[in-house]
């Protein structure tokens, strides 16, 4: 059975080959659309680093289709990861490429080792904000997506400055296949 996942991506460290951290998030979402098929994918955005990581992120959310059940495609987004020159350190040190599972259509899912809804998603606007641009109807319990991101904004009037940057290295022809945000300052 086929479902449908919205993957969080986020970086905050160049890549040799990638660039800077929005080339890296480009490069995820392409990585993720060879790998599974794309559905959608937010613009990329610019957000203040958290937790002490020191360097700004660049975020994105992609949603992509999908026969692999949740325990299956974190082991998958955890092998691009490593493709994608992350490695293994500390949680909130600077990194490569954080790709997390925000929300699957199953539903809630719950094991040792995964939480669907993403634990973080009602707290984390880096993730919420570009999701809303996709997938605003998308519902978490009695609310939607589009909900949860304005009651985040409201509450963190002052909270994360997320700014679109531009995303030249998307080409317009991927953008128009993927009807991909391509967003120029
Ligand atoms: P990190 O890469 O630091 O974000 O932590 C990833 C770990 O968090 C994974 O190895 C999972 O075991 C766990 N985890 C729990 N819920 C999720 C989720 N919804 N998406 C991704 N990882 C999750």
């Amino acid at each position: 059975m086929s479902h449908l996942y919205a993957i969080a991506i986020g970086s905050n460290r160049p890549h040799g080959r990638h660039g800077r951290p929005p080339g890296v998030v480009e490069a995820a979402i392409a990585r993720l659309d060879q790998e599974f098929g794309l559905f959608d994918a937010s613009p990329i955005v610019l957000n203040a680093a958290h937790g002490g990581a020191g360097r700004d992120f660049a975020n994105a959310v992609a949603l992509v289709e999908s026969d692999l059940e949740p325990a299956d495609m974190l082991a998958r987004l955890k092998r691009l990861e490593r493709e994608l020159g992350r490695r293994p350190g500390r949680r909130w040190g600077p990194r490569v490429v954080d790709l997390d599972i925000a929300l699957w259509s199953g539903g809630e899912f719950r094991s040792r080792a995964l939480t669907i809804p993403h634990r973080q998603l009602g707290r984390r606007s880096f993730v919420l904000q570009p999701l809303a641009t996709i997938a605003p109807g998308w519902r978490v319990g009695s609310l939607s997506i589009r909900h949860l991101a304005h009651r985040l904004a409201r509450r963190r009037p002052r909270g994360l400055t997320a700014r679109q940057v531009g995303s030249p290295a998307i080409s317009p022809a991927f953008a128009a296949r993927r009807n991909v945000g391509v967003i120029t300052q």
